[in-house]
């Protein structure tokens, strides 16, 4: 019998069982797949994701440190670049390999290779089949990401309004080639896909592009990404992958008595810029955490407390978030010319995910300038 069993050791689960272990727990952490495994990704660490881990990152795994952008819409283009670093890039093979490694230091029991096919909850365990095998477990933190049924014994599936659909590949490049190109910037090319778009991003030896929007505008994903690649110059043949990404904030339920949903699978990502890793972190750590604290006193509502936790840490994050990408999504002409005109809104605009200021913080200092804005553009 386990104290905890994990489903998942993408960022969420690890996360979860190096701070399970950390507080003394019996922990299990299985995943589907071998590690080093492959995860579609745009491979951005922000600052806040930074400063969630434990531990610092070796230089080896941070390829790129980002501390510009560059902006497009249409023909037309805004380059920026700050005197501080907004985040960096790294290879999610690499980085989710190095977090498991960090999870498995603390002493947490790892099975990987193993799928987790279903689970039972009743009133003093959850039963978790896993291959051939059957675990028995107080509680079971589902970290599986965004694909897995898991998920949907705790909440519905989602509707093609919840979630977005993003198409990405590697394009192998020389770093004299992604210097000239790009430099430490990161591409975003807006008005390519509703409420998305679409990324170029410099790594060591390879650009990460990719194309990302709500499912339910994104009739053909694929076609999309072959344009977009072609446009920007990239004529090869490329393995394209495609992947979901929720939207939407804290606002599906994220737990039963005995199991806790976290990162993708509780629905924890930024709608405006897709980052989930910073979060799914964080809530992996918050549901060990909460599993902790109810070990110690039955009496804890663990759904409730597991909740309150994700909010205070990151709920005005997740929810500002949506509301500027809905602002930026119904006007994205004066978005953009706002951003193209006004040097300070660009300015505190790249502050968010260099983690000088929030969201939220962003939005109560553009509203009173708005009108003045839209009469001087
Ligand atoms: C194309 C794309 C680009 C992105 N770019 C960025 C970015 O640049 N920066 C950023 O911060 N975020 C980005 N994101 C979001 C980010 O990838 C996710 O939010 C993050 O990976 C969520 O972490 P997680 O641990 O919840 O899930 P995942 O990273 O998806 O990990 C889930 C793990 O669960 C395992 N698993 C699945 N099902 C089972 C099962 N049944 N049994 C056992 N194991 C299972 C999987 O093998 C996997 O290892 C991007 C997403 C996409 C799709």
């Amino acid at each position: 019998m386990y104290d905890l069993i994990i489903a998942g050791a993408g960022p969420a689960g690890s996360s979860a069982a190096r701070e399970a272990g950390k507080a003394g727990m019996n922990v299990l952490l299985i995943d589907k797949d071998r590690f080093p495994r492959y995860k579609p990704c745009g491979g951005g660490l922000s600052e806040r994701a930074l400063s969630y881990l434990d531990f610092s990152l070796p230089e080896n795994i941070c390829e790129r440190s980002i501390t510009g952008a560059r902006i497009r819409f249409g023909d037309r283009v805004i380059d920026r670049h700050k005197d501080y670093r907004l985040t960096v890039t790294l290879t999610r093979s690499i980085f989710d390999d190095f977090l498991l490694k960090k999870a498995q230091e603390i002493g947490v029991h790892v099975a990987t290779g193993k799928k987790v096919l279903d689970f039972r909850e009743d009133s003093e365990k959850v039963e978790v089949r896993a291959g051939d095998e059957t675990y028995r477990s107080k509680y079971l933190i589902v970290a599986a990401g965004s694909q897995n049924r898991l998920k949907e014994r705790v909440r519905d599936r989602d509707g093609k309004d919840r979630y977005g659909i993003c198409m990405v590949t590697e394009v192998p490049e020389k770093n004299d080639a992604i210097d000239a190109r790009l430099g430490n910037a990161l591409e975003f090319h807006f008005g390519v896909a509703r409420m998305g778009y679409g990324w170029i991003f410099p790594h060591d030896g390879y650009y990460s592009v990719g194309i990302g929007g709500m499912a339910k505008d994104m009739s053909n994903p694929r076609r999309s990404m072959i344009g977009f690649l072609r446009k920007n110059g990239f004529a090869g043949s490329y393995k394209l992958r495609g992947h979901l990404i929720p939207f939407g904030g804290i606002t599906r339920p994220v737990a039963s008595p005995r199991v806790l949903l976290s990162g993708d699978s509780a629905g924890f990502v930024d709608s405006f810029t897709g980052e989930g890793i910073a979060y799914a972190i964080k809530s992996g750590q918050n549901a060990a955490q909460t599993v902790a604290d109810k070990l110690e006193d039955d009496d804890l509502d663990l759904a409730e407390s597991y909740q309150q936790r994700c909010k205070k840490d990151f709920g005005d994050d997740l929810k500002y978030s949506l509301i500027m990408a809905k602002i930026m999504h119904s006007w994205p002409e004066m978005f953009f010319r706002m951003l193209a005109t006004r040097d300070d809104f660009l300015d505190k605009f790249l502050e968010v995910p260099a983690m000088k200021g929030t969201y939220k913080s962003l939005i109560r200092w553009l509203m009173p300038r708005m009108p003045g804005y839209l009469l001087s553009i």
